[in-house]
């Protein structure tokens, strides 16, 4: 299964990913860890896509289309993947294209979540990470079970700098400007598959796996 998962940040990507991992064993890809990993070690990949996460735009496609055609390159990506965060313009949508088809294979699906703004601002205020092993808590629809402390690995617990309030309007804005465009790039490619996530992530998963299914996929 190559599945790639659409959203705006804070939609649900991350939660859902780890869904779709939990329930089928599929490989997470996620560009926003790779290059917060990246920050951490302070690598020169790192240092440069800070100047942009921090003001909440996008890192420059260059960057981003080498770093994920490096990690699809790898052996583990062969069984197949879920792409959480890319692509995010459509040029990096046309280069994925132009990357699996070199490899011969397709993309299964390209996972639409769909939330408001309004909840989505909401949610991301109380959006918390663990710094250690990346496990995404909200409070207060999933708080970690001791306050700032990782339930899977004991690590610290914190609200990531890119969600304070000012940078999550601009990063909402770049998404409408630049990720929205994909839906219809993969609308006309028929891979489509929609799933509401207003409400609570169990519904938006149950309408995947229906999904999924219908195509005959899983
Ligand atoms: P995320 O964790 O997916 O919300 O990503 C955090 C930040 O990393 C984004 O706000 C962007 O600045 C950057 N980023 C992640 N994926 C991409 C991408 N595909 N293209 C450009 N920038 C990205």
């Amino acid at each position: 299964m190559r599945l790639i998962l659409l959203g705006a940040p804070g939609s649900g990507k991350g939660t859902i990913a780890a869904e779709l991992t939990k329930n089928y064993g599929i490989l997470h890809i996620s560009t926003g860890d790779i290059f917060r990993a990246n920050i951490k070690e302070q690598t020169p990949l790192g240092l440069e896509a800070k100047k942009y996460i921090d003001q909440g735009a996008l890192v420059p496609d260059s960057l981003t289309i080498a770093m994920i055609e490096d990690r699809l390159a790898q052996p583990d990506c062969e069984a197949g993947f879920m792409l959480d965060g890319f692509p995010r313009t459509i040029i990096q949508a046309q280069e994925l294209d132009k990357m699996l088809a070199k490899k011969g294979v397709a993309l299964t699906a390209a996972i639409s979540i769909v939330i408001s703004d309004d909840e989505i601002k909401m949610r991301v205020s109380g959006r918390r990470v663990c710094i250690v092993c990346g496990a995404s808590y909200n409070i207060p629809f999933k708080p970690a079970k001791v306050d700032g402390i990782c339930d899977v690995c004991g690590g610290e617990v914190i609200q990531r700098d890119d969600d304070k309030p000012e940078t999550v309007l601009s990063r909402l804005k770049t998404y409408h400007e630049k990720t929205q465009p994909l839906i219809d790039y993969y609308k006309a490619q028929n891979l489509i598959l929609t799933a509401n996530n207003e409400v609570n992530y169990l519904l938006a998963f149950e309408e995947i796996k229906k999904g999924l299914a219908l195509r005959k996929i899983i």
